[in-house]
């Protein structure tokens, strides 16, 4: 085995959520990056990836455990270990070789030293011609460049890349992880380990030595596939396709946990939701879009599930969320990583009436929906401020994550017909049909 650059031992972070309460967001993280090795971490948004690179870079401290780097524990930034944005955080008012020179000049460089380190990196990554240009006239796949050319021109031992693509359109995207393969394989940056966080699966299988899958609430590490193809990997070869596969099913593979959040697909066993769940960020549009790719051709009601991938613009992260409502709603279920539609999601697709379905399913499997619901029903004014749902949320979830599961909740009422909402007071109100009703 390869020496360890960077090793996390038994690592935990709290933050704190609105109520004041402490909220694990990471706990008993387990992970070693060796020398020489490409490692791609795969989760759902908000299971900790990025907190976790952030305490790999030093910008945060652990609670608990251990960050050692080349054996020593880790205090602060390290000079070798750079970490890459997804946005890209450039200064709006450098132009790109300024922007480029921002860490050398703060080591306090030489301005011709500086000069010469950031021509041979603008270079490298392909920004020749654009050193005197402001990130205002660059595309989003060449201000991804500077971001890149940034913490490479600081020649770190250590790159840290948080979903550095996926701000990018899907080509760009590839070109870009392609360059950077090319210079890593051929020697031409110092780099010696790369870490990335992505949300595509098959650009996680692409580029990594290692793909660790991670699950959430609290994050850690769940499962991990060593990857022993040779580079460069052709994307459409059969090991490729086995690759993603297998990816799929460990991140469908039960993590053992109840509700949406357990990192990957839920299974059957796990559906009933409790009130203060998260839930799944799928949109009715997508929701209904899968629906019908499933019952057709060539599907017919089972799909292998990178081969819906394949089929749909959605992304892998954003498929699973979709996949996980249906499961939740219960138009669809899994098994073998398979996704089969069930009798009744058979029977939505075919239907006039979807959204009186919809709206039935939403009450039986949807605690916080069938809670808006009642407290609307009890109300005599029928309205109530989406305040008093958030609170209750802030109970069991971070902020950001209670407003996510309000909005989600909201939308799929709505368009369950289950009650109204208006965007401007953030005042839920019963539909008005329930209103006649009720006087
Ligand atoms: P990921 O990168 O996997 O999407 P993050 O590491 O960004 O996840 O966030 C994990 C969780 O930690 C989220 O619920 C997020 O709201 C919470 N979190 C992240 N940073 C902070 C912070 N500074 N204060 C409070 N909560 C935070
Ligand atoms: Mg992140």
């Amino acid at each position: 085995m390869s020496t360890p650059i960077v090793e996390l031992k038994a690592v935990g972070k709290h933050f704190r959520a609105a109520d004041g309460s402490a909220r694990a967001v990471l706990e008993g993280v387990d992970f070693t990056l060796r020398e020489g090795e490409i490692v791609a971490l795969l989760g759902q948004s908000g299971s900790g990836k990025s907190t976790m690179l952030r305490i790999m870079a030093g910008l945060i401290q652990a609670d608990e455990g251990q960050v050692l780097y080349r054996g020593m524990p880790l205090y602060g930034t390290a000079r070798g270990i750079r970490m890459v944005f997804q946005s890209f955080a450039l200064f709006p008012w450098l132009t790109v070789q300024k922007n480029v020179e921002l860490g050398l000049e703060a080591q306090g460089m030489p301005p011709e030293e500086r000069a010469r380190r950031a021509a041979k990196v603008i270079d490298l990554i392909g920004l020749s011609g654009f050193e005197g240009a402001l990130p205002r006239e660059l595309s989003g796949g060449m201000r991804q460049r500077v971001g890149i050319a940034r913490a490479l021109v600081m020649e770190p031992e250590v790159l840290l890349m948080d979903e550095a693509f996926s701000a990018l359109d899907v080509l760009t995207g590839e070109r870009l992880r392609e360059e950077i393969l090319e210079l890593w394989q051929s020697g031409q940056i110092p780099t010696k380990a790369i870490l990335v966080v992505s949300h595509n699966i098959e650009e996680a299988v692409m580029m990594a030595d290692r793909v660790l899958i991670f699950a959430s609430d609290p994050g850690r590490v769940r499962a991990e596939l060593p990857i022993s193809l040779q580079q460069p990997r052709k994307a459409e070869s059969a090991e490729v396709r086995h690759l993603i596969d297998k990816v799929y099913e460990l991140m469908t593979a039960s993590s053992g946990r109840r509700g949406a959040g357990g990192g990957g697909l839920i299974s059957e066993r796990e559906v009933k939701l409790q009130l203060g769940d998260r839930l799944p960020q799928a949109d009715i549009a997508h929701m209904e879009g899968i629906l019908e790719l499933l019952a057709e051709e060539p599907f017919h009601g089972r799909a292998d599930l990178p081969k819906l991938a394949e089929e749909t613009e959605l992304t892998d992260a954003e498929l699973l969320e979709v996949l996980n409502a249906l499961i939740l709603l219960g138009f669809a279920y899994l098994t073998n990583g398979d996704i089969l539609l069930t009798e009744l999601g058979g029977r939505y697709v075919k239907s006039g009436e979807r959204q009186q379905m919809f709206a039935r399913q939403l009450l039986e499997h949807v605690p916080l929906i069938a809670y808006i619901c009642h407290g609307l029903a009890q109300d005599k004014s029928g309205d109530l401020p989406e305040d008093l749902f958030l609170k209750l949320l802030r109970f069991t979830l971070s902020e950001e994550e209670a407003e996510r599961a309000l909005r989600v909740a909201i939308e799929w009422g709505r368009y369950g017909d289950l009650f109204e909402y208006n965007f401007n007071t953030g005042v839920i109100q019963r539909s008005e049909e329930d209103k006649q009703d009720a006087s």
